[in-house]
Formats: structure tokens, sequence, C-alpha cells
């Protein structure tokens, strides 16, 4: 454990490794982003087509098939200009710093690169230098880590296409009841494991009530999911501030977008990016938060 002796010793080494090693992890999940949404959607499809040749066996329904189509995962094809079709070199798929390079451009077409490329690998960076700096030299802090890439592709994910794919939050919310278990985390593991439980049934209780009363849905099934998550890595204590947090945050940013951007009413707003910035606030400050909340309370 001499690499731990030293990283004690040298805080601003370690801060600063985790700062870059954390621009890679953005540019990673800008992939992870873009890329597991198509990738669960083809999956579907296919699976409906199956499911259908079998059901239509007999019919004259000539349905597409699906076998052929090119692999599409995390690493294959590489990452090419949406434009052109150029593929992207190494040189410029350096975080940051090939962007500003390359001026936003594409090197072939010039087409302009979206801003939120090196915003996310950025964002990334400082949360990950934000919880190193928090926690300090320990395993604890390599696992809030990996928690919050997991958040913020959940975030972005769940931003763009509504959807909160099973395929982050559930091997999370094992890793969250596995690192109370083997006491990395301060979480004894009965909290975890009621953490985990009451996240999930709190959250959909709410949603049957809802549906009961109004007929709609309010939520969707990967919300109960990622409370859950929260709930096993955060001690089920920490849910009614995830919840309390999360649908202020909510609502504030919901209502400005109705008044001052417009934003239709019937719109449904997801609500995974609330829960898991909340969830984020929670783990860093939550006992912060609760202190400060009694002590105005004059409890
Ligand atoms: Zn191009």
């Amino acid at each position: 454990m001499i690499t731990i002796t030293y990283l004690h010793s040298n805080p601003g080494f370690f801060l600063f490794g985790v700062f870059l090693f954390g621009l890679i992890v953005g540019s990673f999940l800008n992939v992870v982003i873009y890329r597991l949404p198509l990738m669960l959607k083809r999956e579907w499809k296919c699976d409906c087509i199956d499911f259908l040749s079998d059901e239509f066996k007999s019919e004259k329904y000539k349905l597409p098939s699906c076998i052929d189509e090119k692999a599409f995962n995390l690493s294959v094809p590489r990452s090419r200009c949406p434009s052109c079709g150029h593929k992207i070199t190494a040189l410029e798929n350096i975080p940051i710093i090939s962007w500003l390079a390359l001026r936003a451009k594409c090197s072939k077409c010039q087409t302009k690169i979206s801003a939120r490329y090196p915003s996310i690998e950025l964002i990334t960076a400082l949360l990950s230098l934000l919880v190193a700096y928090h926690f300090g030299v320990q395993w604890y802090t390599l696992a809030t880590l990996l928690l919050t890439w997991a958040l913020i592709a959940l975030t972005m994910i769940d931003f763009d296409t509504q959807l909160l794919p099973d395929n982050i939050s559930l091997p999370f919310l094992w890793l969250g009841i596995l690192v109370s278990l083997i006491h990395i985390s301060p979480i004894p593991i009965e909290n975890s494991i009621i953490g985990a439980m009451l996240g999930y049934m709190s959250l959909w209780s709410i949603y049957q009530l809802f549906k009961l009363v109004t007929g709609k849905e309010g939520m969707g099934f990967g919300d109960f999911k990622l409370l859950a998550l929260l709930g096993a890595w955060l001690g089920w204590q920490a849910l009614p501030l995830i919840l309390l947090l999360s649908a202020l945050v909510g609502a504030i940013v919901g209502i400005s977008l109705i008044i001052f951007m417009g934003r239709d009413k019937s719109i449904p707003i997801p609500f995974g990016p609330y829960l898991a910035s909340a969830g984020f606030i929670s783990l860093l400050w939550g006992e912060e938060i609760k202190q400060f909340y009694f002590q105005t309370m004059g409890l």
C-alpha cells in the first residue's frame, strides 16, 4: 500500500490525478450518454421483431430482419463526425483540449461541434475533484466516484430521452449494497437494504396513488429504481431529504421553464435529473443540511 501512503502525503497530486482522470471518464460518459439509449432501442426493436415473427408465423406478414444490422455498442464503431463521417482520430479525442484546438469545428467539414461534449467532460472532472476533496484518500472515495459518474450518465440520458436504463441503475443499486456489506461505506448494511426497499416502494406507492386519483402516470419505473439505488448508497434515513430536495429543485426548474421559456405544461419533465442531483447533494452535505435544518427549527 505504498501508493496510498504516497497519496496521503501528496494530496495535491491525488486531487490533480482525480481531476485528469475525471476528464477521461467524462469523455467516455459522452459516448455512453449518446450510444446507450440507441443500443437499447435497437435491442427493443429486435425483441419486438422476434416476438412478432413467432406470433405471426403462419400469416403473410413480412417483418424486417434485425440480424443484418451492423454492430453498434460502446466501443464499435469508432466515433465519427455526424455530418461528414470523418473518423475522429486519437489526437482529436483529447478531452476539452481537442475541442479548443479544433475551435469547436470538425477538422474535415468544419461543422460545429457542440459545447456539450467538453462541458460534460469538465463537469465530470469538477464533480470528481469535489468528491475526492470531500472524502480524501480512502476506498470509499473510489466507490463514490463510480456512483457520481453513474449519476451523471443517468441524468443526461433521462434529460435527453426520458429513459433511466436498468443497465446502469441496477448494477449500481447492488454495488451500493455491496460497499455497505464489505464496510467500505459508513452506511450500515441494514440501513442500505432498507434504503433500497423504501426508496423503491415510496415512489411506487406515490405513483399508484397518483394513477388512481388522476388516471395519469406521473413517473416512470426508472425513477423508483433510481431512488432505490440512492437509498442503497445513502441509507433509508437520507430518503426524506433526497425527496424534499428533488421536489424543491424540480419545482423551481419546472415552474421557471413554464414561465420563462413558455414550455408546454403537458410535456412531461423527467424526474431523474432532480433525484440524481438531490442524491449527490445528500451524499456530500446531507448531514450538514439536516443539522442546519434542525438548528433553525430550534430542535
Ligand atoms: Zn465533419
